[in-house]
């Protein structure tokens, strides 16, 4: 079996700073379809627009991002357990960040969960550990830790789940006619520095740059990875399952 890693940003799961109990449910769906064909581990932002949705506390500093962040975790991963249990499918949580890969023996430790996880058919969800890792608040960082998950516990691709639905030759929100690219088989420094210090949503705090980086890390070595939105789970689904690219960016060398 393929192994995939599937990233999903908070914008993705969360409506009006809440999280979205319907856009896990589709997710979920989505999910479970793709482990019956593939070794499936989720990246998973959201925990800090969870946490504001259970508690009145301004994200307006980095303390204040990572209580979010505690809080917000817990209630995450209930509802992707009682989403998942929709099918009888268990999740398991891994709080990692970047420093853990840096460590062959802590990230051999998490590799060994990981493929234990999948091979009881358990979903690992990740996400960063916000309580140590300020720099990865403040950058927003799921996209390059998913790229590491996906190098470091041998996965064949890295899906990003994004508010947008592929890489644009300039930015859609302040280009019309800026337009998909489809296929990308290369990304220079010089083309993701074009992107770097424009912010990226209200929620992630990445932008595309980040996207490009984590694109750039598996095209690095040989692998691939596939930008599509998380609103219209369509397209990565036909992807996926029925190896048709209707939209989205396929970054492969
Ligand atoms: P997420 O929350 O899914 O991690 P972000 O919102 O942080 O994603 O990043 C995606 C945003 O980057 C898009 O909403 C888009 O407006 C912006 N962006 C800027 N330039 C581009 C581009 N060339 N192609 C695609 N998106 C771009």
């Amino acid at each position: 079996m393929k192994k995939i890693v599937i990233k999903v940003g908070s914008h993705v799961l969360s409506d009006d700073g809440k999280i979205s109990l319907a856009r896990v449910d589709s997710l979920c769906d989505l999910l479970y379809l793709l482990m019956q064909k593939y070794e499936v581990i989720l990246v998973s932002s959201g925990a800090i627009a969870c946490g504001q949705a259970q508690i009145n506390l301004e994200r307006d500093s980095v303390l204040n991002k990572q209580i979010l962040a505690a809080i917000g975790q817990a209630h995450l991963m209930q509802v992707y357990t009682s989403s998942l249990s929709r099918y009888g499918k268990f999740c398991a949580q891994l709080l990692l960040n970047a420093s853990d890969f840096d460590s062959r023996k802590r990230t051999n430790y998490a590799k060994n969960v990981v493929l234990g996880l999948l091979k009881l058919g358990v979903l690992p969800i990740i996400n960063e550990n916000d309580a140590t890792a300020t720099a990865e608040i403040v950058y927003g960082d799921n996209d390059r830790l998913s790229a590491a998950a996906a190098l470091h516990f041998g996965a064949d691709m890295l899906v990003m789940l994004s508010d947008i639905d592929g890489y644009y030759d300039a930015d859609p929100r302040t280009n019309k006619n800026a337009k998909i690219r489809k296929i990308v088989s290369a990304l220079d420094d010089d083309e993701i520095s074009t992107h770097t210090n424009k912010s990226g949503s209200k929620h992630g705090t990445g932008g595309i740059a980040t996207k490009l980086i984590a694109a750039k890390m598996l095209l690095d070595e040989n692998k691939s990875a596939f930008l599509a939105s998380g609103f219209d789970l369509s397209v990565v689904k036909d992807f996926l399952l029925n190896d048709k690219q209707n939209g989205g960016t396929l970054f492969r060398a």
